[in-house]
């Protein structure tokens, strides 16, 4: 490929992004919260005993159209996913053969005398061109979808502000991270894959340990909870699980969309609780005590080490079979690429490649990962918050962008959290085991 075209080609897209960003339909997000039938005290009471009755009362309350909304929204991430990352290999490979990082790093070559500033450069040279490329896809997905769908509320410009403002942020660091991966590859060519894991649990556990103190402020706006009768049963509950924190924010993701979120986030010893302002808006007191017994459940269970753990065992494997495709990859297209040897940063689309097929073929094993987590974290919930209905009511909402009622091999593949079916199951069957016992426990306790 030619220099120019190459140009060309990112100009191309740049244009085609913009101009789907301001095609985009505007949002009409009202309709989709009135597609779930509202109900009161006297329905709850009213529901089965039986845990499989129950969950069907509250999935029959989906109007048809939408749980067809839900349901196109989220299959259609399955092929946006499978397109994400063919777009990404293919990006990666354009990058490869118009042997621009080849030309950037000869015209540095002599100008910079670390090898270590080198691949910075390059890394960030090569993730702002593959972002380039890729952006048609990432406008689409990430505001054009949303809108189409009624899930977002922030316009073209903000939204795109935005996306440059987390752009940067990801090719700072990861530029670091990747300059570090090449300093262990210089250094321990034949066990780089070992050390390379090591830096990358260490990273990952540095940007968990900044990211909610430096990073999520630049998107949102964080106060303390206001709402004593909010924020009290909330810490009851952190006190009574023991998680350290005395204090809860409220963050205005309304901004940016309608989903109801919330976490407890910290590492090493730090707990800060902070939910959206979505969630104060749109739920109960029940339905928030259930989401943040869910969260602190996170905190509880210690997932946040566990998942490190799991991520460390996924990059070793990763980093192994990279080892050895790679240099298969060199053997066969490294001279024709101008690509020097292993520790050449030039070759740096090639590697990007070979691990992304990588991490596309561990997607159902790293969502399987997540989702098993996050049916604990329910279960730990439930019993801190004592609010099965509440609970379930949220899970109801979830439904706005998550598939209701998926296969097995389907869920297994997908979904990194249960599916809300699932999760109603579980918050009746609760429900069910603690009101058989609730009767002669008041009795004993008398
Ligand atoms: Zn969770």
């Amino acid at each position: 490929m030619t220099r120019n075209a190459f140009w060309l080609l990112i100009a191309i897209t740049l244009l085609l992004a913009v101009v789907l960003g301001l095609a985009a339909p505007v949002s009409q997000h009202a309709a989709a919260a009135a597609e779930i039938a509202p109900v009161n005290d006297a329905w709850r009471a009213a529901l089965p005993a039986d845990p499989m009755a129950a969950t069907q009362a509250y999935m029959a309350r989906l109007s048809p159209a939408a749980r067809a909304r839900s349901d196109a929204y989220f299959e259609g991430g399955y092929w946006l996913q499978g397109l994400r990352f063919a777009l990404g290999v293919a990006a990666a490979w354009i990058i490869a053969v118009s042997g621009t990082l080849v030309r950037f790093r000869a015209a540095i070559d002599r100008r910079v005398r670390f090898k270590s500033i080198q691949s910075v450069l390059l890394a960030m040279l090569f993730m702002l061109l593959s972002a380039a490329l890729t952006l048609p896809l990432t406008v689409y997905e990430g505001f054009y979808r949303e809108h189409l769908f009624g899930l977002a509320n922030q316009t073209f410009l903000p939204w795109m502000g935005e996306q440059a403002l987390s752009a940067a942020i990801a090719i700072i660091a990861g530029g670091l991270f990747i300059s570090l991966m090449y300093a262990v590859l210089r250094r321990a060519p034949r066990t780089w894959w070992i050390w390379g894991s090591v830096l990358g649990v260490g990273f990952l556990s540095f940007m968990l340990l900044i990211g909610p103190v430096y990073i999520d402020p630049l998107f949102n706006t964080y106060k303390p909870l206001a709402d004593e009768r909010i924020k009290q049963p909330i810490l009851a509950m952190a006190r009574a699980n023991g998680v350290p924190a005395d204090n809860i924010y409220q963050f205005d993701a309304s901004r940016q969309d309608n989903r109801v979120s919330a976490n407890v986030s910290g590492i090493f010893g730090t707990a800060a609780i902070r939910l959206n302002d979505n969630l104060l808006r749109r739920a109960s007191l029940p339905e928030i005590k259930g989401v943040m017994g869910h969260e602190l459940g996170h905190y509880v269970l210690n997932h946040i080490y566990k998942m490190l753990l799991s991520f460390g065992l996924i990059l070793v494997l990763g980093f192994a079979y990279l080892k050895w495709s790679y240099g298969l990859a060199l053997q066969r297209w490294g001279a024709r690429l101008g690509i020097r040897d292993q520790s050449d940063p030039a070759g740096l689309p090639l590697l990007a490649a070979l691990f992304s097929i990588y991490l596309f073929a561990m997607t159902p094993i790293i969502n399987s990962m997540i989702r098993v987590q996050e049916g604990e974290a329910d279960l730990f919930g439930l019993n801190a918050s004592q609010e099965p209905d509440g609970f379930a009511e949220v899970d109801l909402k979830l439904t706005e962008y998550r598939k209701a009622d998926p296969g097995p091999i389907e869920e297994f593949v997908f979904f990194d959290h249960p599916s809300p079916r699932k999760r109603i199951f579980a918050a009746m069957r609760w429900k069910a085991e603690h009101l058989n016992t609730s009767p002669s426990f008041h009795c004993k306790s008398e």
